[in-house]
């Protein structure tokens, strides 16, 4: 679900796509070039990379239920974080996206290219801090931010959807009468027991 939206929102962003010509500097993005990385990669069903912000890649051509490996798959993994509590504790790296191609030359260069976006996203905004909750999930999911914006697009979603506050939805007398109570419109039980100690 978080690949595509990302994808989504780096579609709509002019200037956010990552061209990708080159591999790496002067090393074409040539169907030769491709054909050989591709072939390394045929040799495992899945290799994990990793990089120096911490984060990993795992590529995996996982074998169908035909015995044919047809989709190659780009998950990108945040640094290792330690979940659970007391003696039941688990070091894993979080998911972060993962996108799916076809298990050829070019779906590696697709997947090359969403690994590689994703990494440089990560670098420049950072994760969503809103979704600590998912740490219940094993491996736990964190996102990245969605471009521009201070949370995940589902988080962002989801705040986009929700019907404003209680307060907001007073009436201009009832909203008067609680912000002459306390600045915040709400008395705390300390704050009455005060008022009353100095009447007496
Ligand atoms: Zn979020």
């Amino acid at each position: 679900m978080t690949a595509p939206i990302l994808q989504d929102v780096l579609a709509a962003v002019p200037g956010q796509q990552l061209e990708m010509t080159e591999l790496a500097p002067g090393v074409p993005a040539s169907k030769e070039n491709l054909a050989t990385l591709w072939a390394h990669v045929q040799k495992n069903e899945g290799v994990k990379y990793t990089f120096p912000n911490g984060c990993a890649v795992y590529l995996t051509s996982p074998n169908s239920i035909h015995r044919t490996r047809v989709d190659l798959r780009a998950e990108v993994l945040g640094p290792i974080v330690t979940t659970g509590s007391g003696e039941i504790r688990c070091h894993t790296r979080p998911r972060l996206c993962i996108e799916t191609h076809k298990n050829t030359p070019e779906g590696l260069l697709q997947c090359f290219r969403f690994a590689k976006q994703s990494l440089r996203q990560y670098n420049e905004q950072g994760l969503c801090s809103n979704c600590r909750s998912e740490d219940m999930v094993i491996p736990p999911w964190r996102k990245l931010k969605a471009v521009g914006m201070p949370y995940c697009a589902d988080c962002m979603i989801v705040a986009i959807m929700s019907p404003p506050e209680a307060d907001a939805l007073q009436t201009p007398a009832k909203r008067t009468r609680r912000s002459r109570d306390s600045p915040s419109g709400r008395r705390s039980p300390d704050a009455s027991q005060r008022t009353r100690r100095s009447r007496d």
